[in-house]
């Protein structure tokens, strides 16, 4: 069982880790796992969940800092941007730039006494400062690595007061370098906040009312009060709440929001509208179909939402890399500051304004050298591009899988449902002499009235089934096969050709081109039909595209030989597998993937029905969201809403961007860094331009990182 909470008083990467670990020594934990740019923690557990009271408990026992919230599903999740924490940290900036401000006046200008404005500096600094400080003496107290940013901020500060003992008395550089970096701690968050807020609206499609009609009364109401079979109104530009039918009205529907096309569909009676799609034009009543949580705008949301449990290799990078990177920082900056030792070594003379440079130089180093920018933009990329996805009709649970769609070798996918429509259409009748059409056609019927196989539904049509379900005993439905019954105490059997060998039954194999139905009634051999399904218009050209980009495609179906040949033929696959059970199309996965063990990933698509081993068994599995069952759905890593074979290209092309973005965002931090650590040795770095490096940095690469939400998708 798995759950969501909010944690506020997230500081750093390392606190998400202390949270994580701290969670998962309790017995009835199985995984914890933070997302620090998110804020959200995801709790697995082993088998019953721990109450809330005593998980927030358990929460602010590991660190008092921590609040725990419960993730609410009704309300839509948007973070203040400017929260009551940042207002208090604005205030203490102003208090502390006043009192500086007095210093600087009465130091320079005044010439006050040492002891009179050293205090007021003092004060300055610890109004500032303090939060800071404390987060690495608790970084200490817990036993945790304790350099990061907040070390090399009290050390710069606490330093650069220490230099008066070389003569150079630069107190309001201590303070002004804290008030830079806070400051620049607002517009971090402030950045970050927004950008949490954008994606999580291109995520969060739900409306957050509905019109209920009530007798001659229409009452607004929260959509999750709506109960099944109720009728809702549904006035122009409104989000459709809820899953419903059209019962009265006419308008049209803008689905982009789902599905990232922007033609608008014209819905009539009878038209199955979902939620998050907007009313363009019109009015329309609906019947309710699916409460607020099972609608699909609530299912894309809890899919995503738990996507930053599962962190991209780039993610997981950083988080090594800052451990390494702070120790390796602090080390150097103090072989900066002792410079001057080596210069005695060599009898030059080093006095006390040379021992005060190379520290100011060494604290500089220090300040360039914080991680933040890497360690906030990079996780928020990934976001993005989950968002962006989502945006285009693609939901991805998790930027793992972004990663992977970056090196697929190869996708093997399903045929039916999948590279076709899935919709069935009887092209033929093929009877045995001496048997009538009524009653072939009844008992057909009655074989396949209980199926939920996209060719029962297309053999069972408009007829009503209850009335041959009542007639029947000891339905069966063998899963890649067909299905044998009982009707009228007479035994039927319908499928394929290899079933009705299996079945004992005499029959003629056809050579038509075609999905092929048998069926037989008390072992007696009836005919067949032959069943066409629609090759999907856009399964063709995601085929050439994918050749383009150099990944194999290989079909595997269930369906008779001679129909996959052809349908292989005029798709271009690479190469096609017919004939398979459903266990069996996992086996050929399995084998090929073993072999290769190569980083290339292996992708699954499939619609469902009986893919979802096969999904769970890829690299990376897809599923088609519409036509898709819900095991398919649940247990895919991408789902693809409209079942629009083409949108993968789409995925493909918005996870090289994400991976780019990270890189780029990784590469450039370190080179500004870089470079400017290089200047700050050699004296020519400014404490206030170092510090100005570090938090412009990160606002830069945060919004760098968001500006992917907005990118325009082509093929
Ligand atoms: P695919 O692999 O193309 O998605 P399936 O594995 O669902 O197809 O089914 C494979 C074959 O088994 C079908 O082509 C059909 O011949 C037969 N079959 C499966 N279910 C039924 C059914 N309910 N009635 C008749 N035939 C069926
Ligand atoms: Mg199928």
């Amino acid at each position: 069982m798995k759950k969501i909470y909010i944690v506020a008083g997230l500081d750093c990467a390392n606190c998400a880790y202390r949270l994580e670990r701290g969670l998962s020594k309790d017995s009835r934990v199985e995984k914890a796992s933070v997302d620090f740019s998110t804020k959200r923690l995801y709790i697995t557990y082993k088998d019953k969940e721990i109450p809330f009271k005593e998980l927030s408990l358990l929460t602010s026992t590991i660190d008092s800092g921590f609040k725990l919230s419960e993730l609410d599903t009704n309300k839509k999740a948007s973070t203040k941007i400017f929260t009551k924490e940042l207002w208090i940290l604005l205030i203490r900036i102003i208090i502390s730039s006043v009192l500086m401000a007095l210093g600087i006046l009465g130091q320079y200008v005044f010439n006050w006494e040492m002891y009179i404005y050293i205090p007021i500096y003092s004060v300055a600094l610890l109004i500032v400062l303090y939060d800071i400080t404390w987060k690495f003496i608790k970084n200490v107290i817990h036993l945790q690595n304790p350099f990061d940013e907040n070390l090399l901020l009290t050390i710069a500060a606490i330093g650069s007061f220490l230099l008066v003992l070389f003569g150079h008395p630069s107190f309001f550089e201590g303070v002004l370098v804290i008030i830079l970096s806070q400051i620049g701690e607002i517009f971090e968050s402030v950045a970050t906040n927004k950008s949490r807020n954008a994606i999580q609206k291109a995520v969060d499609l739900r409306a957050d009312k509905a019109n209920l009609i009530n007798g001659d009364n229409i009452n607004v109401v929260h959509p999750s009060e709506l109960a099944i079979g109720d009728h809702i109104l549904i006035k122009v530009g409104e989000i459709i709440p809820v899953d419903g039918v059209v019962v009265s009205g006419e308008g049209s529907i803008d689905t982009s929001s789902l599905t990232g096309e922007f033609i608008p569909v014209n819905a009539q009676e009878g038209y199955l509208a979902l939620s998050g799609c907007i009313l363009k034009t019109g009015s329309i009543i609906m019947e309710v179909k699916k409460d607020f949580a099972s609608s699909t705008a609530s299912k894309i949301l809890e899919l995503v939402s738990s996507s930053g449990e599962r962190k991209a290799k780039a993610e997981k990078f950083i988080s090594k890399f800052a451990k390494v990177y702070t120790p390796i920082i602090f080390s150097l900056a103090i072989i900066i500051a002792i410079v001057p030792l080596s210069l005695l070594i060599f009898n030059v003379n080093v006095d006390a304004s040379t021992w005060s440079d190379w520290i100011y130089r060494a604290l500089c180093f220090l300040v360039i050298g914080c991680p933040c920018a890497i360690v906030i933009s990079v996780p928020l990329a990934y976001f993005s591009g989950i968002g962006l996805s989502s945006k285009h009709g693609v939901v991805i649970k998790g930027a793992n899988y972004l990663d992977r769609l970056c090196s697929i070798s190869t996708i093997i996918s399903d045929k039916t449902g999948t590279l076709t429509e899935g919709s069935f259409v009887i092209k033929k009748e093929v009877i045995q002499d001496g048997i009538s059409k009524e009653l072939f056609h009844e008992y057909l019927i009655a074989a396949e009235s209980l199926s939920n196989h996209p060719i029962a539904k297309a053999i069972i049509g408009q007829e009503n089934v209850q009335s041959f379900a009542l007639l029947e005993q000891n339905y069966e439905e063998i899963s890649g096969k067909g299905t044998t019954t009982t009707y009228k105490n007479v035994a039927l059997v319908a499928g394929n050709y290899d079933f009705m060998v299996e079945n004992k039954i005499n029959v003629l194999k056809s050579q038509e081109n075609g999905t092929i139905v048998y069926l037989s009634a008390n072992k007696k051999y009836y005919g067949y039909v032959v069943l066409d399904d629609m090759i999907r218009s856009s399964a063709k050209q995601m085929i050439d595209l994918l050749h383009k980009k150099g990944i194999k495609i290989i079909m595997l179906t269930g369906d008779n030989d001679k129909h996959a040949q052809s349908v292989a033929s005029e798709l271009n696959v690479d190469s096609y597998k017919s004939q398979l059970m459903p266990d069996e199309k996992t086996k050929f996965i399995e084998e090929f993937m073993a072999p290769t063990k190569s980083k290339k990933s292996v992708v699954f698509m499939g619609d469902g029905i009986n893919d979802a081993p096969s999904i769970i068994r890829a690299d990376v599995g897809i599923a088609m969201g519409g036509v898709g069952s819900d095991a398919a759905v649940d247990n895919a890593d991408i789902v693809i809403m409209n079942d629009d074979p083409l949108k993968i290209i789409d995925a493909i092309n918005i996870a090289h961007w994400t991976r780019n973005k990270a890189l780029f965002n990784i590469i450039v931090a370190l080179a500004i860094k870089l470079a400017l650590m290089i200047l700050s040795t050699f004296g020519l770095v400014e404490m206030w331009m170092a510090v100005l490096a570090d938090t412009g940095l990160t606002c830069l690469l945060v919004v760098n990182s968001l500006l992917l939400l907005y990118k325009k998708v082509r093929r």
